[in-house]
């Protein structure tokens, strides 16, 4: 098969299978620069909501770029990987205050944005300006060696710079928005990580196929193992029903969320610990366990009921809230408050 008979396949199979999104055409790039984030290491109907929540609150690159931070966490709160909402504000400010608040249509110019990458800005500047950029995200890589038969280990960064060539060869002249949406639907949902050959419409042209190697493609290295972290969680709530949240530091993990205070569960004196970190208290019970994964973290959450000795010291960073839900607290906290007492 041509690149132009491949990427006609594709989009003809897009056109009639694929998970159309909900922008239009002329829709504002800020929109699909937000979904294309949005989309990023999540499920397309688990971002949908996410994505009409985000855009009420604010519905313009200005609205996102005016925006303080809590509200633009507190719009993000679920998603998770909260980084991104991060860098999305910081870069809707570097727009508002560089390119007269739009995006940049060159996908070179998109990726001196925070948090946005190779992918990301071919995405973006193909679906919204027809740019001549190929999106390759994972599943257009496992399509890619596949269909080419290139057993290049994925996390070599030869083999990808290999496949992006090839998924430069396979660009329409124009289109090329759809054309990148329908190799990466394409891949999700067809070229799968167990290939639905039958009723493929490019099989005539895919070279795994022809060797019957597919189900041995792509190459890959095991990944990195999830490291786990265990935690002792306060609870710590006063006569008035109010519960205490800690702010965590100001970069890393889940950066200036609110947190239940919390110190190492590692067999060392906990009091102690939260006596260092400004909080004199006492411990009770144990209220329950909760697990949360992270990419490459499992945190095992041990939360025990505790008494405050004093208020906590200022440098603690403590406050008390009426309603820790209104709070911007991660699901990993939010789901140990209903422990029962
Ligand atoms: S024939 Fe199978 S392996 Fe080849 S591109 Fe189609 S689905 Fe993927």
């Amino acid at each position: 098969m041509t690149p132009a008979e491949v990427s006609a396949a594709l989009v003809a199979w897009f056109d009639e299978f694929g998970r159309h999104l909900p922008w239009r055409p002329d829709e504002d790039p800020y929109r699909i620069w937000l979904m294309v984030v949005m989309l990023q290491q999540t499920r397309v109907e688990t971002v949908l909501p996410y994505y009409e929540r985000f855009v009420a609150a604010f519905p313009t690159l200005a609205d996102l770029a005016a925006a303080d931070d809590e509200a633009v966490l507190a719009a993000w709160k679920g998603l998770g990987y909260y980084s991104r909402a991060r860098n999305l504000h910081a870069g809707a400010r570097e727009l508002a205050a560089t390119y007269d608040g739009r995006l940049p249509e060159e996908p070179a110019l998109l990726e001196r944005l925070p948090g946005v990458g190779r992918y990301t800005a071919a995405a973006v500047a193909s679906i919204a300006f027809d740019a001549p950029a190929a999106a390759v995200d994972g599943n257009v890589l496992r399509f890619l060696a596949r269909y080419f038969a290139d057993d290049g280990d994925l996390a070599s960064p030869k083999t990808r710079a290999r496949l992006e060539r090839l998924a430069t060869s396979l660009l329409p002249p124009s289109g090329r928005g759809t054309h990148n949406q329908a190799a990466m639907d394409f891949g999700a949902l067809v070229c799968a990580p167990v290939p639905r050959c039958d009723g493929c419409p490019v099989r005539a042209g895919c070279a795994a196929f022809a060797r019957g190697i597919q189900g041995t493609l792509p190459k890959k290295t095991a990944k990195a193992a999830v490291r786990t972290e265990r935690l002792l969680v306060a609870r710590i709530r006063d006569a008035a029903g109010r519960t205490l949240l800690r702010r965590r530091p100001d970069s890393g993990l889940l950066a200036r969320f609110w947190e239940l205070p919390n110190v190492p569960d590692d067999g060392a004196d906990p009091v102690a610990a939260f006596a260092v970190a400004g909080l004199d208290l006492t411990l009770g019970a144990t209220l329950g366990e909760a697990r949360h994964v992270f990419t490459h973290r499992l945190w095992i959450l041990r939360v025990v009921d505790a008494r405050l000795i004093r208020e906590p010291a200022p440098d603690a960073l403590c406050r008390w809230f009426d309603d820790p839900h209104g709070a911007t607290l991660p699901k990993a906290f939010s789901k140990t408050l209903e422990f029962p007492e």
